[in-house]
């Protein structure tokens, strides 16, 4: 799917985002609801000059049917702090509304979605996109930079830059936060976290 098919694809039919989550609840357009608990839709205001976007819920959020509420959360609300933006501000939603696991005993590993989940789900990201026309999107991470970008992305080498995407608010791409809590290394975790609060940081050019 490109950029262009991301935006101009159809759209779910809604006045508003909880129209839109009311009928995201009820969804079957892949396989994922089967398995997950609950679909797992965008929070924050319907004025959000931000949204930021993720891959997928994790098990945690898939429980509590909200996003971004896990470790990797904290460390996302932690970091825009930081760098100075306005919670209030930003709506943060995924790539993916439901939570895709392979299951190891009691425990649910995260598994990645594949393309054809990305691009049915799309129609849920896509209608967000053009209720809440935000000025700047957030990409956290391969998944949701490779897909409003329209081409692969190299987080190491892209992180950081804002894209122009047609027909699209500008892309920041950066790094997912889960890949800042798989730092073992104490130091090497808070130096990547001062990255992750810089690359927020370019939200700023656009809000300015
Ligand atoms: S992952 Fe997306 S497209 Fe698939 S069932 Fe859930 S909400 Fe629908």
């Amino acid at each position: 799917m490109n950029t262009l098919d991301l935006i101009e694809g159809e759209t779910a039919i809604a006045k508003s985002l909880g129209e839109l989550n009311g009928q995201a609840q009820h969804c079957k357009r892949c396989d994922l609801y089967k398995h997950a608990t609950q679909t797992v839709f965008g929070e924050g205001p319907e004025q959000a000059d931000v949204i930021l976007v993720g891959e997928q819920p994790g098990d945690r959020e898939d429980i509590l049917g909200r996003p971004f509420v896990g470790p990797a959360g904290a460390i996302l609300n932690a970091s825009l702090i930081m760098a100075g933006i306005d919670r209030d501000r930003c709506y943060i939603t995924n790539t993916v509304k439901h939570f895709k696991f392979t299951q190891r005993g009691k425990r649910r590993l995260h598994s990645k979605p594949n393309a054809g989940e990305i691009q049915r789900c799309s129609w849920w990201l896509r209608s967000e996109i053009k209720l809440i026309a935000p000025k700047i999107i957030v990409a956290l991470g391969g998944t949701a930079a490779a897909h409003l970008r329209g081409k692969t992305v190299r987080i190491t080498k892209d992180r950081g830059m804002i894209f122009h995407p047609e027909k699209l608010p500008p892309v920041l791409v950066t790094i997912h936060p889960s890949y800042i809590l798989r730092i073992r290394d104490r130091t090497a975790a808070n130096a990547e976290r001062m990255k992750f609060v810089q690359d927020l940081n370019q939200i700023k050019q656009v809000l300015t």
